[in-house]
């Protein structure tokens, strides 16, 4: 069994559940067992530990391995530790035909493993980078609201690439999209279902609006087109309003989800949904359904140290992928960000998910070849 492997499966078996998902004080929420478990491997391993303190018992957790003479530049190495929900048989590794099978397997323990393999690895090296300093930042909730990397961001740390893990199978991503959630509610006026033309149903406005945005508004975003990540999209995920049958309903709400591309903000989706409503003579209140909207990634894959990653890892062009991830929080602070790592991003979240142990050793190589030959 490779070291890999080894920390791989040790970190399935420390249920690490975004508790957004899980009721209060459950014991399988929360990230502090495995930041707590990386920070001994880590300090072992020579790397400088640290825990930022985000939110109650909920921590980032940052191991730096420093470069002998001054530091002219900083990689991060930034995965998350936190997962979805899991059944309890998920939290027991099971290695089986060349996969190990286990929650976070490929999201985004893998990752984690690799990186942090990589990076024991690298600081075991008598010749190792004299001037670029590494840090691992194991990033607390990102499958909720990335408050992990925010508040990274927020302290005001910089580097002149991340690499964010999350599963791309080996390959460099530099774009991806964003993703807002927005509450749509109309206002109508309760009468008697019996004499309904005495109210106003908000329920009926709303199923206009509903289907101008399926149709119309759809077809608008459609015509919106990025190189690496395809068109705009929208999808209306919940619908709910009125009380009972025999009552006019006064109120109705549908919560949408935006996609975004690159370049399109909170404050422009929001400007061109009144637009279209006021076009049609519908009205609906529009609120932020999430604390913090999720803007789109894009990297310029023609900055030196992409360039750099790209021809070590052998691939030619970037790509981009239409899940959201800490990316373009931590490029919103400043850091140009690559997604890179094992796995396939289909079996994250699935109730088998597993990783290839082939290439989650690929992937721990291929960074550290990339990491050892930086100056
Ligand atoms: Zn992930």
């Amino acid at each position: 069994m490779t070291g890999t492997e080894k920390l791989l499966a040790e970190l399935i078996a420390l249920p690490s559940v975004n508790p957004a998902f899980l009721p209060p004080r459950h014991p399988q929420a929360g990230e502090k067992d495995v930041a707590d478990f990386l920070a001994t491997v880590a300090a072992r391993a020579g790397l400088d530990v640290e825990f930022q303190k985000v939110l109650p018992s909920r921590s980032n957790l940052i191991a730096r391995l420093r470069p002998r003479e001054t530091v002219r530049q900083t990689i991060l190495l930034a995965p998350h530790l936190d997962t979805v929900v899991a059944d309890s048989t998920q939290f027991i590794p099971q290695r089986k035909n060349g996969r190990l099978y286990g929650r976070g397997a490929c999201d985004t323990k893998g990752s984690v493993a690799a990186m942090l393999t990589a990076l024991f690895e690298l600081a075991g090296l008598k010749s190792r980078p004299r001037t670029t300093e590494i840090v691992f930042a194991g990033l607390m909730d990102e499958e909720n609201a990335q408050a992990g990397s925010r508040a990274l961001t927020a302290t005001g740390f910089k580097a002149d690439l991340a690499i964010v893990g999350e599963p791309t199978r080996l390959q460099v991503i530099t774009a991806h999209k964003g993703s807002l959630w927005l509450d749509l509610s109309t206002r109508g006026l309760a009468a008697h279902g019996a004499s309904p033309q005495l109210g106003k149903n908000a329920v009926h406005e709303m199923a206009r609006i509903v289907d101008l945005l399926e149709t119309d508004y759809a077809a608008q975003l459609r015509k919106r087109r990025h190189p690496l990540l395809g068109t705009a999209t929208v999808n209306v995920g919940k619908i709910s309003g009125g009380t009972q049958p025999n009552i006019v309903p006064d109120h109705c709400v549908i919560t949408v989800d935006r996609r975004l591309l690159p370049g399109e903000t909170e404050a422009g989706v929001r400007r061109e949904l009144a637009l279209l409503l006021r076009s049609k003579h519908l009205a609906a209140a529009i609120a932020m359904a999430k604390l913090a909207p999720a803007v789109a990634l894009e990297t310029d894959p023609g900055l030196p140290l992409v360039r750099r990653f790209l021809s070590s890892t052998g691939q030619r062009k970037t790509l981009g992928v239409d899940y959201f991830c800490d990316a373009s929080v931590l490029a919103a602070g400043g850091i140009p960000s690559v997604v890179f790592g094992p796995g396939n991003i289909a079996q994250a979240h699935t109730a088998d998910e597993w990783i290839s142990l082939a290439e989650l050793e690929r992937g721990k190589n291929l960074l550290l070849r990339f990491l050892r030959a930086l100056p």
